[in-house]
């Protein structure tokens, strides 16, 4: 079936890319594209730019005015016979000359579907595939590195590798099953324990990275937390003036809960800025509340801030017991104002945190925030610039299970158990390393994955 979509964002822009893919690709574009200097597209043309008109030959009226581009497969983006149009940009051509183009034989594409048959057709694994959608959404240069090279293959290469001794492990053990009289046992088992030992050492190292590699992916979470009036809001526009703001994104505009992007210096920052930890009677404020509480479960980050000039009260000192257990950094606010307590004081009753007495209103302070949030990022044991980082949920759900049951096995191994038994484990763990590739995997997964794209893609 030849499918066919919008591929550009919808909106005012100087061109908008309508694209097919599939057999009829070439036969659709001819019914609805007429050249100024040839009649009809062919293979000749592969590859190549045409200028033209998209008309609707059954009334003969004008459309858009165009390029376009057939692309033979299996040399292109879903190994399939192409074609690109680039029409004006704007809501209006882009929307005609693709009903026209449904009207002419192609059904429309579904959110993924041009990357779905790239890896169907083998042109991608899973993982690449993957890459794409996490390359379009981005949000900063580091992510979007990371991305590029899981595209390349970074996962992929790692996922094969570690897949290939297992296989020769399970071979080994075959060959004993198929084999018993040959006395081979001893070395096999010596064999598989080492081999096995890699391949534990591996998923490891891969599951090291991901938890750097979620915040590089969705941003460190970092919520914002304190009474009312503290300045937390004058933090928050603060942050954001300083650093280059990449998403506003407030979903259903709740006034309880406000979400940012900031990009400080590379690190992606997920700003949540609540309405404070407080018992209150309105309604839209316990919202706030809760959602506040739940936000501090998932935070990486907590910024708790106290305004220096006031007494401590009891809603300070709740807030005080939530980030005592957690990685915060303390802010004492408001230094240009009388201080009603000291920071030695403070430091006394948080215990081993690190506090910045800020001046938020008069700048005071911020860059020192923003270099702590650097430092702790960096100080972690993980090396972010490795190659391969995992940054997909899925990924790391699939290496988690992995490691079960290479654990298992090698446990097995140590204990001389049954070697038909040890094959059993080796084998689930070659399938949920396969799941990452796509090698192994059911259609209802593959299905949930490239939902996740956008139409066009
Ligand atoms: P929020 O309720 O915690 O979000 O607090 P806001 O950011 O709205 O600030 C409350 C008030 O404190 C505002 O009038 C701010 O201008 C003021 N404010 C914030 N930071 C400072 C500061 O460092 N010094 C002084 N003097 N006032 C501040």
């Amino acid at each position: 079936m030849t499918i066919a979509a919008i591929s550009t964002a919808v909106g005012e822009a100087g061109i908008g890319i309508v694209r097919i893919s599939g057999n009829k690709s070439l036969d659709i574009a001819n019914k609805v594209f007429k050249g100024n200097k040839l009649d009809i597209l062919n293979e000749n043309h592969s590859k190549r730019l045409v200028y033209g008109h998209i008309v609707d030959k059954e009334n003969n009226k004008l459309i858009d005015e165009v390029l376009i581009s057939f692309m033979k497969g299996p040399y292109t983006y879903t190994r399939e016979d192409m074609v690109e149009i680039y029409c004006h940009g704007g809501i209006i051509s882009v929307r005609k000359v693709l009903d026209l183009i449904l009207k002419n034989g192609a059904r429309l594409a579904e959110p993924g579907e041009f990357t779905k048959r790239a890896f169907l057709n083998g042109r991608l694994d899973l993982s690449q595939a993957e890459a794409v959608i996490d390359i379009i959404r981005a949000k900063t240069d580091k992510s979007f590195e990371t991305s590029l090279n899981q595209l390349e293959g970074s996962i992929s290469n790692k996922i094969k590798e570690i897949r290939n001794i297992l296989l020769e492990m399970i071979a080994h053990v075959e060959v004993s099953i198929d084999f018993p009289d040959e006395d081979i046992e001893e070395v096999t088992y010596e064999d598989l324990e080492a081999k096995g030992a890699t391949v534990k050492e591996e998923i490891k190292k891969l599951l090291l990275t991901a938890d750097r590699g979620r915040i590089l992916r969705d941003g460190l979470n970092t919520v914002i937390l304190g009474k009312p009036n503290v300045g937390k809001s004058s933090l928050l526009n603060a942050i954001l003036r300083e650093n280059r703001a990449i998403v506003t994104d407030i979903p259903g505009t709740t006034r309880d809960i406000i979400e940012e992007y900031v990009n400080i210096d590379g690190i992606p920052l997920r700003i949540i800025d609540t309405a404070g930890i407080r018992d209150t009677e309105d309604i839209v404020e316990q919202i706030g509340v809760s959602k506040a509480k739940e936000s501090v479960e998932k935070a990486d980050l907590i910024i708790a801030v106290f305004d220096i000039s006031r007494e401590l009260t009891d809603e300070d000192f709740e807030i005080i017991d939530i980030v005592k257990e957690r990685k915060s950094i303390i802010l004492l606010n408001k230094i240009d104002l009388p201080n009603k307590f000291t920071k030695p004081y403070f430091q006394s009753i948080i215990g081993d945190k690190q506090i910045i007495e800020t001046s938020i209103a008069s700048q005071i302070g911020v860059e020192v925030l923003e270099k702590s949030i650097k430092d702790m990022f960096y100080s972690g044991e993980v090396e972010i610039y490795s190659d391969t980082v995992i940054t997909n949920v899925r990924h790391k759900n699939q290496l988690e299970k992995a490691l079960e049951n290479i654990k298992h096995a090698l446990h097995d191994i140590r204990n001389n158990v049954p070697i038909d038994c040890i094959e059993v484990d080796l084998k689930n763990c070659w399938e949920n390393l396969g799941e990452i590739s796509g090698d192994t995997i059911g259609e209802d997964i593959l299905d949930k994955i490239f939902s996740e794209f956008c139409i066009g893609k």
